[in-house]
């Protein structure tokens, strides 16, 4: 199951899928089972002197320890600088409050990357995170004639967050993350959702990847039509998403893994976690997979959270050297060393 020479790395120049390579593979990780969040981390209490300039910014270095001293490969900022539909559209001109107003432009100034880079200042790998056109749309109320429905909103809102996305890319994430909750629900035209994600992705070198959370039954196909490299999933808090996705062919894509209950603060034991990874091998190509919790992490405390991300990082250690001791045995054990590279 395990190749003897693993996909090689990290491809930050790598195109994006829809120019893949005849592999049909694009890697974000030199290791099995490589382990991220999903973005959001509780928000501390600020101190000290600094805290006047800047409230949240011990708040962001916190998140940024934790995920690094939990082991976690490839860490964000932490999302604490607000809810994940307001952080944006405050800053956007054309909207105010949840009103659309005007026509909505770029932020004057990109609204995630002081925090995303400072993230790159203590970890090498780090993933850039937007709120999705769709999601943010349906969190707004049109107030003016300019939109006449909620697609065309969604439209301009992706050529703001393009802006944005271009940003992220240029400072060099890991993995630009999109997340759009909302087309779980049911409620967001997927054809537009898929058209606003390519406004939003185009020309980026990152590897784009895409979390849903929630119940992916009725929406899959319009899903895993929109052309990303990665997708993400919650598989813990949802059973069911396990057969519905298994059944699809992901061509190749890289597989989110959702494995830890978000909204659960109880804290499984990483042997739990590790048969909830174990039951996705049975599906799915371990080579695909990259571990993460099933959604972010703002509403538990900051000890759930990183109790949860340290039992994730000792699951997902555990599978990789199962599984590189279950595969070929003709194998050397250099080659097992240098692939583990913990
Ligand atoms: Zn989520």
């Amino acid at each position: 199951m395990l190749k003897k020479n693993p996909i090689p790395l990290v491809m930050k120049d790598a195109p994006m899928i829809r120019h893949f390579t005849d592999k049909g593979r694009i890697g974000i990780s030199d290791k099995l089972f490589p382990t991220t969040v999903v973005g959001s981390y509780p928000v501390t209490k600020s101190v000290g002197l600094r805290s006047f300039l800047d409230p949240l910014h011990s708040a962001v270095e916190r998140a940024v320890t934790d995920q690094i001293t939990a082991g976690i490969d490839i860490i964000s900022d932490g999302q604490v600088r607000g809810d994940m539909i307001t952080v944006f559209i405050s800053q956007l001109p054309g909207i105010r409050g949840q009103v659309v107003g005007g026509k909505v432009l770029p932020a004057d100034q990109p609204v995630t990357l002081a925090d995303t880079r400072y993230a790159l200042t203590r970890h090498p790998e780090v993933k850039g995170i937007l709120t999705g056109p769709s999601t943010l749309a349906h969190g707004l109320r049109i107030g003016t004639p300019l939109y006449r429905n909620r697609e065309e909103l969604v439209l301009d809102l992706a050529q703001a967050l393009a802006s944005e996305a271009r940003a992220l890319d240029k400072v060099g994430v890991t993995v630009l993350q999109i997340d759009e909750p909302i087309f779980s629900t049911g409620a967001a035209d997927l054809d537009v959702g898929k058209k606003a994600i390519e406004i939003v992705t185009a020309d980026l070198k990152a590897p784009i990847s895409l979390h849903v959370c929630g119940e992916l039954i009725d929406v899959i196909d319009g899903i895993l039509a929109i052309p990303v490299s990665m997708y993400d999933f919650e598989f813990s808090g949802s059973q069911e998403n396990l057969e519905v996705v298994s059944a699809k062919d992901l061509k190749g894509r890289l597989l989110g893994y959702g494995c830890v209950d978000t909204a659960d603060p109880a804290v499984e034991h990483a042997a739990t976690i590790e048969k909830r990874i174990e039951k996705g091998v049975q599906v799915f190509d371990p080579d695909q997979m990259v571990i993460d919790p099933d959604c972010g992490m703002r509403m538990l405390s900051r000890n759930s959270a990183f109790c949860k991300l340290k039992n994730m990082v000792e699951a997902s250690r555990a599978m990789r050297i199962a599984y590189a001791n279950s595969s070929d045995d003709s194998a050397g054990s250099g080659e097992f060393e240098a692939f583990l590279g913990d």
